[in-house]
């Protein structure tokens, strides 16, 4: 259906049109109607799907005409995000009079207190920050009617729920409030009984799924020349623009200085760093002035990063959650995209519960013309263990680090 059949203002319908949308994505065409409708909406769907739109096009649409106070609040885990998001809404409301205020930390208040002063009627904040707003009394909550709790999970996960509550708490019971979270566990559970009303909730496909369009491959390579894999891919790959995701912060900047010294034009992203240099190397990634970005998983989570062509999970990462987080950064809005993922023999229980997770079994590769020292992994390959999903193995086991089928001996 087109966007034009949900009853959404003509100013809107305008943005949507200059934004150069066409058609509602799924988790468009199920939030749209009911927050329309003044429902509380849960929604639950894979990154890059479209989910900003899906509840700014009906929120704003109701909001009428400029008004001296802030109606509007969505809060967000990181900067980042909140930054991301003031800029989707701001573009959708671009033929609307209707002003916005984007609140985060790590810098200074006078823009803030600026646009907060110019009468905002839309607050994208994370909670930290507002809650200094709200103490210094440079912002007031007495007149939100919309309320968006986005990434709940990565809020929980930041330890932000207390912040969240107290800031809820500061806004009227009458209001419409929608949740978006990968995943709702019981804590997510409690905020939304004490948060919503009759709220119905819109998943998305399966909760775990990947982007079909994201190819796979894990590259099983011994620890010692996991640097040199990787030199060798990002020689080897085509790709125009790619984010190396590795665990660490530390991590992120010795591949960062290596890469720089391999003349690759790398850019770092972790939270160590300032918001200034965080700022800069995002929007040198985004306007094609660095190829490559090393990020921690700072960066994986709902950043809209668009045309990544590839992800390359330098480490394995830690929690299947994660991987699919990551590789969300390629594939979006249906691109192609391809996700490699090195991994080194410590690394197997970690990819079995990856492919436990999406429910695949990830290909191994060998890179062609690479001269590849011994790793016990290619035991494991040569054993058989090729192209047999681990998780509908019965009896299959993980010992000593190692995935073993049932019946093979070490
Ligand atoms: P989000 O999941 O909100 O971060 O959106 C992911 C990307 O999809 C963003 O670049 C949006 O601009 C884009 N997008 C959202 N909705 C649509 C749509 N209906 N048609 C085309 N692109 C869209």
């Amino acid at each position: 259906m087109p966007f034009t059949t949900y009853g959404l203002s003509a100013p809107i319908l305008e943005g949507i049109r200059a934004m150069g949308y066409t058609t509602p994505t799924p988790i468009q065409a199920r939030a749209i109607p009911l927050i329309m409708a003044g429902r509380d909406v849960i929604g639950s769907a894979q990154t890059g799907t479209g989910k900003t739109a899906a509840f700014s096009l009906p929120i704003l649409s109701q909001m009428g005409a400029h008004q001296p106070n802030p109606r509007f609040m969505v809060l967000e885990p990181t900067r980042e995000l909140a930054a991301q998001v003031e800029t989707a809404i701001h573009d959708f409301a671009r033929f609307t009079d209707l002003k916005t205020a984007v609140l985060y930390g790590g810098v200074g208040y006078g823009k803030q207190m600026d646009s907060l002063q110019a009468g905002a009627d839309i607050i994208i904040a994370t909670p930290g920050r507002l809650l200094d707003h709200l103490e210094r009394g440079t912002c007031k909550l007495n007149h939100i009617k919309y309320l968006v709790l986005d990434e709940a999970d990565r809020m929980l996960d930041m330890g932000f729920l207390p912040d969240v509550r107290r800031i809820v708490e500061k806004c009227p019971k009458e209001r419409l409030t929608s949740l978006f979270s990968a995943t709702i566990p019981p804590q997510i559970e409690t905020l939304i009984q004490w948060t919503m009303t009759n709220p119905e909730t819109i998943e998305i496909g399966a909760r775990r799924s990947v982007a079909e369009t994201v190819s796979h491959a894990l590259y099983p390579v011994a620890e010692a020349q996991k640097t040199d894999l990787l030199l060798a891919l990002l020689e080897k790959t085509n790709y125009d623009s790619v984010i190396v995701f590795c665990r660490t912060k530390h991590g992120a900047d010795q591949i960062g200085s290596l890469l720089k010294r391999n003349n690759h034009a790398a850019a770092i992203l972790h939270s160590n760093r300032t918001q200034g240099e965080r700022e800069e190397a995002l929007l040198g990634f985004r306007q094609g002035k660095y190829e490559v970005l090393v990020a921690t998983d700072i960066a994986s989570r709902g950043l809209d990063i668009a045309d990544v062509s590839h992800v390359i999970n330098f480490d394995v990462p830690q929690h299947p959650e994660d991987y699919i987080h990551r590789i969300g950064r390629t594939g979006r809005a249906e691109a192609s995209g391809d996700a490699l993922t090195l991994m080194v023999a410590g690394d197997a229980a970690e990819v079995f519960a990856i492919e436990r997770f999406i429910a695949r079994k990830i290909p191994r590769n060998k890179l062609d013309n690479f001269t590849y020292t011994y790793t016990a992994l290619f035991e494991e390959e040569k054993a058989g263990a090729k192209g047999t999903f681990p998780g509908k193995v019965r009896g299959a086991r993980i010992r000593g680090g190692y995935f073993f089928a049932p019946g093979r001996r070490r």
